[in-house]
């Protein structure tokens, strides 16, 4: 009898989704080819499960760990005879002399013609269980093994071990958002947790040399780079923002240099992301951390742009971001020692609640919009592709 080992992927939280399902599962589907792109595998798959065969099942297993859209990495074994009698023989060979501890043995059958029922099959497998297994005994509240058993047409399967997933959507059923995305801690979780949402992020980064240096801007494309690990690859617009923000420095009373400065960041950043048929601007704003983020400079600063502006760590504790961002594998890489281009231009007293009015009269000071559409004109834009480097402790 054939025996093949393989990898079951359950999607959870997809399968809530009746609509999408099937664009949901083929995007699913196209991301892990993405991901296994250059091993050798196979890819079945119905509406509830996919299936991955491959002569290298644990670097498989690795890399789906990365893949947003995925509840359950199971791995488990596939045989093409359905009858009792082999089923019975391939458990055993399973288990005999493995220390299984309490267990439950829970039997699917989609193949309902079948001569048992799941109840009668599970009990005769537990059979199996309790006379072959070093030490075993049945919990059906509380195993410390789930041997599942699962009938289909002509096949079946047995599987035990099963790995978390990152859970969420596939990347890229929610379309597109531009992060703007910073060296510091927050902006990369920002990204992650929209990529999380489905969300394919294109990131944008503001650069201002020679205040800002080239150390800065290569730490920006490492943790664009380590994003890049849970969706392939992204794409990562450069902005020169020296001429902007040297204006702004040299025409604006000082106090408003921040709410000025993010205001044409959020101006660009709109722009780019309509250029790039991005739904919505994504930041690492979080309410309270710094002048900038007071309820009022938010505001102030979000009036300039119609899109939606989405801040997945604005309820967030610094300590909380930061717990996301070791577990992600960003957090050494953000807290490297380089400038950005914001605490170059920082006052000493940067206003904490700023008036719009006074914004737009000191707007009227400079003539942005050339400088603006200079800045978009002169975008350089990158493609990231993801690491090899993998990190061990995932959300
Ligand atoms: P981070 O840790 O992400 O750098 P922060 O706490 O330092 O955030 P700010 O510097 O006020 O906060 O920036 C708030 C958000 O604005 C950042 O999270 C990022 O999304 C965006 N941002 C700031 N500076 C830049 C930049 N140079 N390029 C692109 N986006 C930026
Ligand atoms: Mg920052």
């Amino acid at each position: 009898m054939k025996m093949n080992k393989l990898i079951i992927i359950k999607y959870g939280e997809l399968t809530t989704k009746k609509g999408n399902i099937k664009f949901f599962i083929k995007t699913l589907k196209k991301n892990i080819e993405v991901a296994l792109t250059d091993l050798d595998f196979k890819i079945e798959y119905d509406n509830g499960r996919m299936f991955i065969s491959s002569e290298t099942l644990d670097e498989v297993r690795d890399r789906l760990k990365y893949v947003f859209g995925i509840h359950e990495i199971v791995e488990g074994y596939e045989y093409d005879s359905i009858e009792i009698e082999d089923i019975k023989e391939n458990l055993k060979s399973l288990v005999t002399d493995k220390e299984i501890g309490s267990f439950k043995v829970r039997t699917k059958r989609s193949f309902k013609a079948y001569p048992l029922t799941s109840m009668e099959i599970s009990k005769i497998l537990g059979g199996v269980v309790l006379k072959n297994a070093a030490s075993s005994k049945v919990d059906v509240h509380d195993p410390e093994t789930l041997i599942d058993v699962e009938i289909r047409s002509n096949k079946s399967y047995i599987y035990f071990e099963s790995t978390p997933g990152l859970h969420g959507y596939p990347v890229g059923v929610q379309g597109k958002g531009m992060l703007m995305l910073s060296g510091g801690i927050d902006s990369p979780v920002a990204g992650f947790l929209s990529m999380k949402r489905g969300v394919r992020i294109e990131g944008i980064y503001f650069e201002s040399p020679p205040h800002t240096s080239e150390a800065a801007k290569d730490k920006v494309k490492s943790l664009t780079r380590l994003l890049a690990n849970y969706s392939g690859y992204i794409r990562l617009h450069v902005i020169n923002f020296t001429e902007i923000q040297e204006a702004i420095y040299k025409n604006i009373p000082h106090e408003y240099l921040i709410t000025i400065m993010r205001r044409m960041m959020y101006r660009i950043s709109e722009r780019i992301a309509h250029k790039n048929n991005a739904k919505i601007i994504i930041n690492g704003e979080s309410i309270g951390q710094v002048a900038s983020q007071t309820l009022t400079s938010m505001a102030v600063i979000n009036e300039v742009v119609r899109m939606p502006v989405i801040r997945p760590v604005a309820c967030l504790d610094k300590l909380e971001i930061i717990d996301i961002s070791k577990k992600i594998g960003t957090y050494e890489t953000s807290i490297l020692p380089f400038e950005d281009c914001c605490t170059i231009f920082v006052p000493d007293h940067p206003v904490i609640n700023p008036e719009l009015e006074k914004c737009l009269e000191y707007e009227k000071m400079i003539d942005f919009e050339s400088l603006i559409k200079d800045a978009i004109r002169n975008e350089e834009v990158l493609t990231i592709e993801k690491d090899e480097k993998k990190f061990e402790d995932l959300l």
